[in-house]
């Protein structure tokens, strides 16, 4: 797997301050994409166990809520044994941060593919939030949280998994309000 960015402190993909892996390869193509230059999966630089260190440096930092996922599709057929990889690592080193991840596809489209690919459920069972689907520049919604557009959801995916359907995760930690006192 190869990656182009890792953002640091990044409060606009996922809840709280996370540390961010933009990887390389994308087979949807959704026109209008903020990212095309992700979507060559040979573009990029190799994602390595040096990339992995970079990336638990910041899930050390208390402040770091964890990671996000991104790309580019993380779900990527070719990302996945990597990803795969990633995350139950993560999940076993770090089990009180979470892993957010985007994806091109939709849950159901993943649902259909976790019988005849280890990998990808496996990748379900480790991650806690799953944005889905792909970007439609006519409902494009530019102060929507997290995503780009209506038909993208926030997906809660061990509740979705228990529950064999689409259970939305609904963001908090922001919405905390200090109580004011005068
Ligand atoms: S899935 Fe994401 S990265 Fe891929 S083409 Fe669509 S918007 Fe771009």
């Amino acid at each position: 797997m190869k990656y182009h960015n890792i953002t640091k402190a990044d409060m606009l993909n996922g809840e709280g301050l996370r540390v961010v892996l933009w990887v390389s390869g994308c087979s949807h193509k959704c026109p209008s994409c903020h990212n095309s230059l992700t979507w060559d999966e040979n573009d990029g630089i190799d994602f390595t166990e040096e990339t992995k260190k970079e990336l638990y440096k910041e899930l050390d930092q208390d402040w770091c809520d964890g990671i996000t996922l991104s790309g580019g599709d993380p779900l990527f057929l070719k990302n996945r044994a990597a990803i795969k990889d990633l995350v139950v690592d993560i999940k076993k080193l770090y089990p009180n941060k979470t892993i957010w991840s985007y994806t091109g596809y939709t849950f159901e489209e993943l649902k259909k593919q976790i019988h005849t690919d280890e990998n990808l459920l496996e990748i379900l069972e480790n991650i806690d939030v799953l944005l889905d689907g792909r970007f439609v520049i006519n409902l494009a919604r530019e102060k929507a949280k997290y995503v780009g557009s209506s038909n993208q959801r926030i997906i809660d995916v061990k509740k979705s998994l228990e529950n064999r359907k689409v259970i939305l995760y609904v963001p908090n930690k922001e919405e905390e309000v200090e109580p004011v006192t005068s």
